[in-house]
This record gives C-alpha cells, structure tokens and sequence, in this order.
C-alpha cells in the first residue's frame, strides 16, 4: 500500500483551512522571489521595529542566564506585570494564578478552546471575524457559529443577536476589539449590553481579544471583563506583538477565572512548556516601560488610516468604514461582483483578490477568511508611500472591470 496524504491526514485537519492571513503573505513572498514588484497589504504585522529599550531588556536577560524553562504559566516577574497593567489599563483585577503566558495570543486561543471544549459544543464568533478563531474552535472538536455583522452597522454584532443564538450548547463568545479585520470598536454601550446579555447565563463565557487595544483611535479602550456582569466569567486575551511591534517574540497572554487559567497552562504544559525565558523578561519590562513608542505608532496608524479611507472611499463601487482602531480597512466590493476583464470574472472576494495579486501586483486577504463574502481586507502596516502607489494600482485594476 501506498502511502497517501488523504490516507495518513486526519479528519480534523483535511477538515481545516490554511491560515489566509498566512497564505497570502507566502504568495506574495513567491511572487516577489520571481521577480514581481509586489506590494504586500496582506499581513497584520506592525511595519516597525520592536523599540529599542525592550530589545536592550532582552539582550541583557540573556546575559543574565534567562535560558532555561519559566514555570508554564510564565516567570513571576511577568505575570506580576500583567497583573498590574490589567489593573492600571482596564480595571480588571487577576491573581497570580489567573493569568497565563503563552507563545502568542493564537496560542492562548487554542489552549482556551482545548481546555473547554467538547465534540460539538458551540462557540459563537462575532463576524468579521480573525480568520484563525474558527479553525482553532474546529481543531478542539467544537463548532463555530458565526453571527455576521455588514457595513451598515459599522461590522458589529448586537446583543440581541447574540442572545438569539445561544442555544444549550454554547460554551463561549469569542471577538476581537477592536476588530480584526473590519478595525471596528465595540463601544461602552455595546460591550454594556453585551454583558448583560451573556450575564444571565451562569455557564457561557467571554473570550473578549483586546490585542489591538494599544491601536485603538477612540482615546479610551473599554474591556468588557470590568462589567459586573461578566467579571467572574470573562477570559481577557492580550498579548505584545501589535501593541508593541513584537509579533516574533511569540508573547501573549491571558487573565481568565482561576480554574481556566489552570486548564490552560495544563494544556500548555504538555505542547509548548511556556514561552521564551528571556522575551519573557523583556516583556515584564515592556509593561513597565515608557510608552512614547506604542504612542507613536498609534499615531502613524491614524494618519495612515485616514488616508487610506479617503483614498479608497473615493474608488466607484468601493464602500468603507470608518475604523476606529487596529490597522486594517475593510471595503465591501460587492458592486464589482458579476463584472469581468477579459476572461477573469470576478464571481466573490476570492476572485476580486486574486484579480489585484495578479493585475495589480497587491496583496490583500479575501473576507471569505473573515466571514464576510462582500469584503476584502488592506492592512495598512505599511509606508505611506506604498500605500498611495497599491492604492493607485487598485483603483486601475478595478477601472478595467466591466
Ligand atoms: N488575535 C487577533 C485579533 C489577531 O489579529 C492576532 C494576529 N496576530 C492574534 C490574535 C494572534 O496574535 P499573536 O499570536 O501574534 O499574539
Ligand atoms: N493576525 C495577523 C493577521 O491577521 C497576523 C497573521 C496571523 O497570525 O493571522 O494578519
């Protein structure tokens, strides 16, 4: 007998999707490599470098020995920080032995997901949603049922919504805010109502994802955990690659009820042991350190993303928000559905952003991967000037579709 993949893969991952975010950066990395001038606006990578005095703090923990496992959860150092960033920043309070370290925020996910889930139980995932979360639900054998919001309410789910999806199975609502990838922020009123909804219900959890919090545009960033409501069962997830500009370091974090916290790190202790020993340390420092950097990536982030709106808002057929946070826009496209150049039609998102890798030589993320057909995804984590010139091959692009 021949060994085939269909025969030796299980079920669990033919039944999984490449990570698109992940996908389209390779195939903008592969066309590059032969030659094409490719922009890429596909990754959700912050454009700058880590701040210098965060990399000064890891190069002297390894002078100092910081090589070796950290307990699993994370060095106490770190968790120490966290514990009062959560204070300081969000108005949570965690012990010690509620918060977990892990080899970024994805990770975190997935220890939450495997710690809690059984076959078919149910995790509602507010939509636009980051396209790892219903891979990750799937992967631990539960079910992601996706409440999708459009363009005309801003891309945000109601409560209303979510408390006619609940069903005896559900475990957990999972969403980022502010959003990948629509740059959407859930505001008091909305996570307000949000928690009162979830908080009737003694046996659902929060899985609120605050990763962009650092890049929100509002002047306050509100975590849902610090309503009474759902304080006792709310797992807050974090982590420094965006806020900070260390998406490899491979650091995030959670605050979660005690017995989650400890099912994750039980979880983690047999797949991974922890994170890095001296990113650990670095981190610590990070949360302790001046902010001015984060500050001023903030702010090119908010220049850069009223550009953007206005560039793209002003492209025939292209509909966009006003994103209030993260670094992605989100423009519905749907008017260009049914419309060809030569013998390309453009039948959804998938073939709308294969048509701009190939005719435009940009890189964007189809919102099928974010469960939203009508859309597609630019990151602008990327020079002002880039933009301007993938903005201007975009809008030739969609010139020639008739
Ligand atoms: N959550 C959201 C909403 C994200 O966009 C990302 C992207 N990196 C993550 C979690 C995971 O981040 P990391 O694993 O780099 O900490
Ligand atoms: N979160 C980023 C994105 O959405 C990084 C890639 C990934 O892990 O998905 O592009």
């Amino acid at each position: 007998m021949t060994l085939t993949a269909t025969s030796l893969l299980s079920d669990r991952l033919l039944n999984m999707s490449e990570s698109a975010t992940l996908k389209m950066a390779r195939m903008g990395r592969e066309l590059r490599a032969q030659g094409h001038d490719i922009i890429s606006l596909s990754l959700g990578e912050p454009d700058f470098d880590t701040p210098a005095h965060i990399k000064d703090a890891a190069k002297k923990a390894l002078d100092e020995g910081y090589t070796k496992y950290t307990p699993v959860s994370g060095l106490l150092e770190l968790r120490q920080a966290i514990q009062h960033k959560f204070k300081r920043d969000n108005d949570l309070d965690f012990g010690l032995d509620q918060i977990v370290v892990s080899n970024g925020a994805k990770q975190s996910i997935m220890n939450l997901c495997q710690a809690i889930l059984n076959e078919g139980d149910e995790v509602i995932v507010l939509a636009p949603f980051w396209v790892s979360y219903s891979e990750i639900i799937k992967m631990a054998g539960g079910t992601p049922v996706i409440l999708a919001a459009g363009i005309e309410s801003d891309f945000k789910v109601s409560a209303q919504a979510i408390a006619d999806a609940i069903t005896s199975r559900t475990k957990a609502v999972l969403f980022s805010s502010p959003c990948n990838p629509t740059g959407s922020v859930y505001t008091y009123d909305d996570l307000a109502a949000i928690a009162e909804v979830i908080g009737k219900h003694d046996d659902i959890l929060v899985f609120s994802d605050e990763i962009y919090e650092h890049i929100n545009f509002t002047g306050k960033h509100v975590s849902i955990g610090s309503f009474d409501a759902v304080k006792d069962r709310t797992v807050t997830i974090n982590g420094f690659s965006k806020g900070f500009a260390m998406t490899g370091w491979r650091l995030g974090y959670i605050g979660a009820p005690k017995w989650l916290a400890a099912a994750c790190a039980k979880v983690q202790g047999q797949v991974t042991s922890g994170a890095t020993a001296f990113g650990q340390k670095a981190a610590a420092y990070a949360l302790e350190a001046d902010m001015t950097p984060t500050h001023d990536m903030r702010a090119a982030f908010l220049k850069r993303r009223d550009m953007v709106r206005d560039l793209l808002g002003a492209i025939p057929g292209f509909k966009v928000n006003q994103p209030q946070g993260a670094f992605y826009i989100f423009p519905d496209i749907s008017a260009f559905f049914g419309k060809r150049h030569g013998d390309t039609i453009i039948h959804g998102a998938d073939e709308f952003c294969e048509y701009l890798l190939l005719d435009a030589h940009v890189a964007v993320v189809t919102g099928e991967a974010f469960g939203a057909p009508n859309c597609f995804r630019i990151s602008y984590a990327a020079s002002e000037e880039q933009l301007r010139e993938a903005i201007r091959r975009i809008e030739a692009a969609v010139g020639k579709l008739v």
